[in-house]
């Protein structure tokens, strides 16, 4: 059958990724998430003490992007993320790695060194790829595009279900909301591909939809 890309893009922990996964195992399609990516360098900087309390080393950071490799396999059924060959799919999660991501993400170079890795895994087609710029700049000319946003309460409040369960005990609700209004401002004003949604995505607001609801109206 013929394939196509799908773009999910939407605000932090609105329900993207739900979607995104529910929708590609639906169609047998491929699903990526592109935050992961961005995590996934974040994680190394901050291995390699390129980040302290208020800045990116920059210049550092841009010397090591080629030794930084990343990919994702199926692990117990569930999609990881690989640094370097190394299972990160728990640390990126973190609330340190949320913290610095969005630092790391707004760096130019950065965002070309992983566009480049998004786009040629969509070349193929069959892909359902989520994240903030995936309309607009990864796949501009994806058949099916998402825009999914949903009250920053509910947000927080699944955000810190999701991390709990997790096994991140030590994070107050308080910390995720903040680190969510944090990110969606330096997301939503950055210089290069801001988070914005593209003129012909689907808005899909999930404040008060079940995740049934949400994959019914996606599908
Ligand atoms: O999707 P997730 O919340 O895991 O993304 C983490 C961060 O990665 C975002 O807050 C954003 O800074 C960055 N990101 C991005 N572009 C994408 C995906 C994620 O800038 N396509």
């Amino acid at each position: 059958m013929h394939k196509i890309n799908v773009a999910v893009d939407g605000h932090s922990s609105c329900g993207k990724s739900t979607i995104a996964k529910a929708l590609a195992k639906k169609l047998s399609y491929f699903y990526v998430d592109s935050g992961a990516m961005y995590r996934a360098v974040t994680l190394f900087a901050l291995q390699h003490k390129l980040i302290d309390e208020i800045e990116v080393n920059q210049e550092e950071l841009l010397l090591m992007l080629s030794k930084i490799k990343i990919h994702f396999e199926m692990v117990k059924g569930v999609q990881h993320a690989f640094l370097n060959d190394v299972d990160v799919e728990k640390e990126i999660r973190s609330l340190n790695v949320s913290d610095h991501v969005s630092q790391v993400a707004k760096i130019k170079e950065v965002r070309a060194f992983l566009v480049k890795q998004q786009k040629k895994l969509g070349e193929e087609k069959g892909v359902v790829m989520d994240g903030r710029d995936i309309g607009t700049v990864v796949f501009p000319g994806a058949e099916v595009k998402f825009f999914v946003t949903a009250n920053l309460d509910v947000r927080a409040q699944r955000r810190f279900n999701e991390m709990k369960s997790k096994g991140f005990n030590d994070v107050s609700l308080a910390d995720i909301k903040r680190n969510l209004e944090e990110r969606d401002f330096v997301d939503s004003h950055r210089e290069v591909s801001p988070l914005i949604r593209a003129s012909d995505a689907i808005l899909l607001d999930t404040s008060h939809m079940s995740q049934e609801e949400q994959l019914a109206f996606a599908y």
